[in-house]
């Protein structure tokens, strides 16, 4: 990631620091400490009713735009201009500092050597460099997106342009937290993670998401009490947003049955993937779910658990309420054995699958291209669409899993485990379990949210041992 190493680079100039880039909203970041190192900022972000308090080991994610302060920086004025609907770089030159057309004509080309101004839209970033006290600027900066941006600076009589990539800092954040609804994105949503933006949540919920697909079905088998922790390594930009995260290690407690997920990266190419405490994959032959998470509807997933429970026998499949056209996925691989009208199931995919298991996919609108009989298809594959042929009061996909003939509950069969760590791997494997697992106990204890409620000890666990 020799990219990544760059970007954190900070330019040189002390006017070029982050510190100067004007942010809306951003009050100095006093308590932190200088810019220009690589921060590692552990951040214990606890989820929670009075868990902040219990382990503020560190301060909690500074605010969008609280940009860390530098050594003596030089007194200087920035002002931000955003460019409207129409308006050019060379606009706001003229409107903002005075400057006549020979020196506007001098900036705007040497900023071509870096960029061209075609990239500039409206809405794009220009800062405003200026010595305090003084009219004339020193320097302007224009955003070419969210990871660089173009400085042309005076030099001499002239001007000098250079890129310079946005300061990322790493940091960790370990975070835990009970859940209090149904609904994993509600927790997400909670106050103590506002710091973050809610894309960023969405991603972050997304890759848990994609951690335990093959353990968990978040829309149908969190319950209340459920209770979580994970560590998310990640670099942030000065305004806040993410640039990268990834989860190191994750724990669910999902009805009293502990998960867990260290990543490790078998094959070094830096794609790593996750592995339960005994150094076997997290993955399995078949997913939990067809739909990914973030297009189940929450309408119907909240509270409806039981209902579909209930008529689980009758009813012999897990029905997904999701907007017509949300891609269904094939839960293993395996051969489409059926493509077409099925009776009350209207359009659906039949699957076969190694050792006697079949899937079913019923109610969709249409199909995907090149899915026909005698096809095969990987996990993950798109099949078909969601819809509401056949026997359906609105969208949703009804699926349906049988073994030698015999319906089974998709979210309860037990799988056998994916593939262990290669053995040639193993040592590598074993200090990564125990830096991952480390970093996984340095999570605040799990917050029960009614007996936090209750004023009573709100730790419910003390670590990680013992599971
Ligand atoms: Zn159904």
């Amino acid at each position: 990631m020799a990219e990544g190493a760059d970007s954190r680079t900070p330019g040189t100039d002390p006017g070029a620091s982050p510190a100067r880039r004007p942010v809306q909203g951003g009050s100095g970041g006093g308590l932190l400490p200088p810019a220009g190192v690589h921060l590692a900022l552990s951040v214990i972000v606890a989820l929670g009713v009075g868990a902040g308090a219990i382990w503020s080991e560190s301060r909690p994610t500074p605010d969008v735009g609280a940009l860390p302060a530098v050594y003596a920086p030089p007194a200087e004025t920035t002002e931000t201009v955003r460019l409207s609907w129409g308006e050019t770089l060379g606009d706001v030159l003229y409107s903002r500092t005075g400057m006549d057309d020979n020196e506007v004509d001098a900036l705007l080309r040497a900023f071509r050597v870096e960029a061209s101004p075609r990239r500039i839209r409206s809405g794009t970033s220009v800062v405003l460099l200026r010595r305090t006290g003084q009219e004339r600027v020193r320097a302007v900066d224009v955003e070419l997106n969210l990871d660089e941006r173009v400085r042309v600076a005076r030099d001499g009589e002239g001007w000098t342009a250079r890129r310079v990539m946005t300061p990322v800092r790493t940091d960790t954040l370990f975070i835990a937290g009970a859940i209090e609804n149904v609904l994993w994105s509600s927790i997400l949503e909670h106050p103590e993670l506002t710091g973050m933006p809610a894309a960023d949540r969405a991603i972050v919920l997304h890759r848990l998401d994609q951690i335990f697909q093959w353990q968990i079905d978040f829309s149908r088998q969190i319950r209340a009490g459920d209770t979580f922790r994970f560590v998310l390594e990640r670099e942030v930009r000065p305004d806040g947003s993410m640039r990268s995260g990834r989860v190191l290690a994750a724990q669910l407690r999902n009805q009293e049955i502990p998960y867990h997920a260290i990543r490790f990266d078998p094959n070094g190419d830096g794609r790593g993937t996750y592995y339960d405490l005994e150094g076997r994959s997290v993955r399995r032959a078949f997913l939990k779910k067809p739909l990914e998470f973030r297009r189940i509807s929450s309408r119907f997933t909240s509270g409806r658990y039981h209902p579909v429970l209930r008529r689980w026998r009758a009813h012999r499949g897990v029905d997904y309420a999701a907007d017509r056209g949300t891609p269904v996925m094939a839960t293993g691989d395996g051969v489409v054995i059926h493509r077409g009208p099925k009776g009350g199931l209207g359009n659906a995919v039949v699957i076969r699958h190694p050792n006697g298991f079949r899937t079913r996919y019923g109610h969709m609108s249409y199909f995907a291209r090149g899915v026909e009989v005698g096809t095969r298809v990987r996990q993950g594959r798109v099949i078909g669409y969601v819809g509401a042929t056949g026997l359906a009061t609105g969208p949703h996909l009804h699926y349906e899993m049988m073994r030698s003939g015999r319906h089974v509950d998709p979210l309860g069969i037990e799988l056998p485990p994916g593939d262990p760590v290669p053995e040639d791997r193993r040592g590598d494997w074993e200090r990564a379990l125990v830096r991952n697992r480390a970093l996984l106990s340095r999570t605040p204890a799990a917050i029960s949210p009614r007996v936090a409620m209750g004023g009573r000890s709100p730790v419910e666990e003390a670590g990680e041992e013992g599971e």
